[in-house]
């Protein structure tokens, strides 16, 4: 599952893998989070035609199993080609495990929603900028209430960045894949991560 959206989106969201649903039909986030992601973009003026949304895993592990470190590294560059290409404003990270592996940190997400940092992703500096899963939020309010107050500001953070660095290549930087440590930690938060 590819992803979906507008090429030349400003705001691209990354989630974690597809679910069953999302990898027979090839469009990513189409259940009850799906339905949550799109009240969240109406709430700031945005539609699903506005935005790209993306995962860092391209398909779902075999018999719904964890997916393993290998198999997040062959998904990784996929996804910077992506960004690469669509050279998105913002960079918005759904949940731990993904937040985890485009940070290259392993503070959770817990600590890390909302705050915006700006990362080298493949060649390209982007602003990523942490949210809850919208699947954690659907069951529990006070992480709903959160995700909206983080989303208030995506409007924003868009006009930031588009004012101040410009987005794609770096001149400054050698391309900076993510470190091993990063893959093999944002594995094993994929347990816990994935829904
Ligand atoms: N959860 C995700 O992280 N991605 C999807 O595409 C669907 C559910």
């Amino acid at each position: 599952m590819f992803g979906a959206g507008n090429p030349d989106a400003d705001l691209l969201f990354v989630g974690e893998a597809p679910g069953f649903h999302e990898d027979q039909n090839g469009i990513p986030f189409v259940g009850q989070a799906g339905k949550l992601l799109d009240r969240l973009l109406a709430g700031i003026g945005l539609e699903r035609t506005d935005i790209f949304v993306s995962n860092v895993l391209k398909c779902r592990p075999p018999q719904n199993r964890d997916p393993q470190a290998d198999e997040i590294a062959a998904c990784e560059p996929h996804l910077f080609r992506q960004i690469e290409l669509i050279q998105p404003r913002l960079v918005a990270t759904l949940g731990n495990f993904a937040t985890k592996l485009l940070s290259g940190r392993p503070l959770g997400i817990t600590r890390v929603h909302g705050q915006e940092q700006q990362v080298t992703l493949g060649d390209n500096s982007v602003m990523l900028y942490p949210l809850y899963h919208p699947a954690a939020a659907l069951y529990t309010p006070s992480m709903l209430r959160v995700l909206e107050e983080d989303f208030a500001r995506i409007p924003g953070l868009i006009e930031r960045a588009a004012g101040a660095a410009p987005v794609g290549v770096r001149q400054d930087v050698e391309k900076m894949p993510l470190p091993a440590p990063a893959v093999a930690e944002a594995h094993e938060t994929v347990q816990l991560g994935l829904f």
